[in-house]
């Protein structure tokens, strides 16, 4: 096919041809019907005319129309042939005949040609569709493909930073912000960890978009869902979802949709890490896989922090009274002293001694002595403030450093503990028994002027005390 333009052009200039043909034709007439002039003298101009036409049809319009021009010009030619008396103008219609033929032949090859043409535009039109397809879907999966790397650097950040030695407040910190920050599209994200009995679970950290919102410290169904089933959970709607009654919760849900998972060591669960949106549907399949990631890289290193404390707190404590051990009681005696001569205020210092325990082990048995030894321990702490160092001297020796106290206050605290071991019964091999302590004082200013002579003062009013009769305070 011609291009339409052209089509539309040729067709304009064929009826105008045609119409200038007829016009002239009915002039001519006109002139001949008045005796003017003749058929003849128009009708050459008339027929070259109607051949520049009859051309312009075959190429504009097409065939048919050319036929329909040809059928209807046939008549036409006979008809003045006829008024003129004179066969010869009946060539013209051989002359629109070797027009047609070639015209029709040239009509075919081109309109196989452009047809050829056609298809192949629309090929490649076709292909070329599809490679924007492709291109789009190559765009939108680069760009996935950026997001996804985007969020597995961030993860390998997370990690890193994780492995840095951090306190538990600083992991529970960099939980909840990475959290927020990687997955996007969150209102609030908060930590909860299960409380020491296992029951409960209690707010450690929490980050939200609107900074003057506090948030619920109290955990919901659905945090208690994920806490028993020790399962991830993703809401896309809170009102929609079948597993839940939200109306249970006493505060109004200020979120729509929600992920949530467990933080496990070891089979035990240990919290839950929870990200919350207003929007419907805000997390994918994807984000809860990723929010899943983290809560294990988190759980690992609360573990690692947790097992640094505790064999931190191991290697100063006694693990039989959980008090500390020589070894460390020594140091902080070295650093209170020093601190209270800066600061030139008192620190006294107490240590007791089992009365006669050997003949206790010996009646009742190790295991019973022991028993002692924490219910003497349990009776200290009552006498004692969080800023006295208590510790397990020896076997059956305790010591108490008393920063900022003086000699009378230290002798009262002494006194009162020996009180309370003499009138506390000790059931030993189901036997009430009654326990006796010996204690010696010493304080600095007062009784010495540095660290040896305190402890040996101290040392000396002990013996002092044994000396007495025991179940007795001394000081220097
Ligand atoms: P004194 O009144 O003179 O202090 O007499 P004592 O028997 O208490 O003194 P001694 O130093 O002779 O005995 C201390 C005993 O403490 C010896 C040991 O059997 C006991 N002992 C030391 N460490 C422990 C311990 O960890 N557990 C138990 N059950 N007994 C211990
Ligand atoms: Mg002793
Ligand atoms: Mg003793």
């Amino acid at each position: 096919m011609y291009p339409q333009r052209y089509r539309i052009i040729c067709a304009f200039i064929s009826i105008a041809a045609f119409a200038i043909a007829a016009s002239l034709f009915v002039f001519g007439f006109s002139k001949i019907a008045a005796g003017s002039a003749s058929l003849r003298n128009v009708t050459p101009y008339g027929f070259i005319l109607l051949t520049l036409g009859f051309i312009l049809i075959w190429q504009g319009v097409g065939s048919v129309w050319g036929l329909v021009f040809f059928i209807l010009s046939a008549p036409l030619i006979m008809l003045v042939s006829l008024s003129l008396n004179s066969l010869i103008y009946n060539f013209q219609i051989i002359i629109m005949i070797g027009i047609a033929i070639p015209s029709y032949l040239f009509y075919k090859k081109s309109n196989a040609l452009l047809l050829e043409e056609d298809q192949k535009i629309s090929r490649i039109q076709e292909e070329k569709n599809l490679l924007d397809d492709r291109l789009e879907k190559d765009a939108e999966l680069t760009e996935a493909l950026y997001f996804k790397l985007d969020r597995y650097n961030k993860l390998k950040d997370l990690g890193e930073a994780f492995n840095a030695k951090l306190s538990l407040d600083e992991i529970y910190e960099l939980t909840i912000d990475k959290a927020y920050e990687i997955i996007g599209k969150t209102d609030e994200a908060k930590l909860f960890l299960v409380t020491e009995d296992a029951r409960d679970l209690v707010l450690y950290s929490c980050k939200s978009k609107q900074i003057t919102a506090s948030p619920s410290k109290k955990s919901d169904i659905f945090d208690k869902w994920v806490f028993n089933k020790r399962q991830p959970l993703q809401i896309s709607d809170i009102t929609c979802d079948f597993r839940f009654d939200y109306k249970q919760n006493k505060e109004k849900p200020q979120f729509n949709s929600l992920i949530i998972v467990p933080l496990i060591i070891q089979h035990r669960i240990i919290g839950i890490l929870r990200l919350g949106s207003k929007e419907k549907g805000a997390y994918a399949a994807d984000d809860l896989r990723l929010l899943d990631f983290i809560s294990d890289l988190a759980s690992a290193a609360i573990n690692n922090a947790r097992l640094y404390i505790k064999t931190g707190e191991l290697a100063i404590t006694d693990s039989l009274t959980g008090l500390y051990v020589h070894r460390y009681f020594k140091e902080k005696l070295t650093e209170e002293f020093n601190l209270c001569k800066e600061e030139e205020s008192k620190l006294s210092i107490l240590m007791l001694d089992i009365d006669h325990f050997k003949d206790y082990n010996d009646k009742y048995g190790h295991a019973a002595g022991d028993k002692v030894l924490k219910g003497i321990t349990d009776i200290m702490r009552e006498n004692t403030t969080e800023t006295d160092i208590l510790a397990r001297y020896g076997g059956e020796e305790f010591v108490v450093l008393l920063p900022g106290e003086g000699k009378e206050k230290a002798k009262s605290i002494a006194e009162n503990i020996r009180k309370d071991i003499e009138f506390t019964p000790f059931i030993l091999r189901r036997q009430e028994t009654k326990i006796t302590v010996s204690a010696g004082v010493a304080s600095f200013p007062d009784d010495a002027s540095n660290e040896e002579d305190l402890f040996k003062k101290m040392d000396f009013s002990l013996y002092k005390a044994k000396k007495e009769g025991r179940n007795k305070v001394c000081t220097s």
